[in-house]
């Protein structure tokens, strides 16, 4: 694949190196982290410069495993088989990511498992097949501690088949070179709303759950880049998506007052 082809990603340190040692080991990967700090653009990435075709699947709470293996569907009075994405992504030996996936329902971990541990394989009830997962196949998946509450978490039983990566909104120079090349801003421009996103995490005494995410950021400075003007670009993209609260937007604006 052509350098080109790769999807930037920016690394923060040595994540790239410990996802291609254990995709080499033939090790499952669990990612955590808050909401737009860079987990799907990573895998994105890794799967890219490994050569490896991605199967993403957000995981949500009625997602169930028959969603992942496949399903028989009726066409034109005819029965057939289709593949679910983790089903697909073990016969093509690519890399399947499960984003969020303590929301999906708790019988996904009966096919899991068994893909998650020596054996790798994945039996399809339905259809009595038995899959060995070839040597380039990965499970990724990924979640957000910061969403968790009781009912929403991995079993130990589950999380202790992963290698484990955490992730955190970027140090400053690394979520500047983001800002920059995603959004199209030049460095000046891209460390003013990196100071801003810092001062906006920063904020405390209100009610927001996670603070701006460098996904924000990018929205920020691409508005800009567009030539909307900076303020109201930072309302709409550092302010209004982080709470519906009057007193919290009017801390949030204040802040953003101080830098544009
Ligand atoms: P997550 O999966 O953690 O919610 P994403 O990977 O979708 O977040 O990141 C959101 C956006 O932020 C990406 O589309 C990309 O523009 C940008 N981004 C965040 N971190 C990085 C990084 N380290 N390198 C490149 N882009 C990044």
């Amino acid at each position: 694949m052509a350098a080109t082809d790769i999807p930037f990603y920016q690394p923060a340190g040595d994540e790239c190196e410990v996802f291609a040692h254990a995709w080499r080991q033939q090790l499952p990967v669990l990612i955590k982290g808050p909401t737009g700090c860079g987990k799907t653009r990573f895998v994105a990435h890794m799967a890219a410069q490994l050569g490896l075709p991605l199967f993403t699947v957000s995981c949500h709470d009625d997602l169930s495993a028959a969603d992942l293996v496949g399903r028989h569907l009726i066409a034109g009075g005819d029965t057939r088989w289709c593949d679910g994405p983790l089903t697909q992504a073990v016969r093509a030996g690519g890399l399947c990511y499960l984003d969020e996936v303590v929301e999906a329902r708790k019988d996904t971990t009966v096919v899991l498992h068994p893909l998650t541990d020596d054996r790798r394989m994945l039996p399809i009830e339905r259809t009595g097949e038995v899959l060995q997962a070839p040597p380039g196949f990965m499970l990724v998946v990924s979640y957000n501690p910061g969403y968790q509450h009781v009912l929403k978490t991995l079993k130990p039983s589950t999380r202790q088949r992963f290698v484990a990566l955490s992730f955190d909104f970027p140090r400053p120079e690394v979520e500047c070179e983001v800002v920059r090349h995603e959004g199209g801003v030049d460095a000046e421009l891209a460390w003013r709303l990196v100071r801003l996103g810092g001062q906006l995490r920063q904020l405390g005494g209100h009610d927001l759950d996670e603070g701006a995410s460098t996904r924000l950021l990018v929205y920020a400075a691409r508005l800009m880049a567009s030539g909307m003007p900076a303020r109201r670009a930072c309302e709409v993209a550092l302010a209004e998506p982080l709470s519906d609260e009057p007193d919290t937007l009017a801390a949030l604006r204040a802040v953003i007052d101080t830098q544009f």
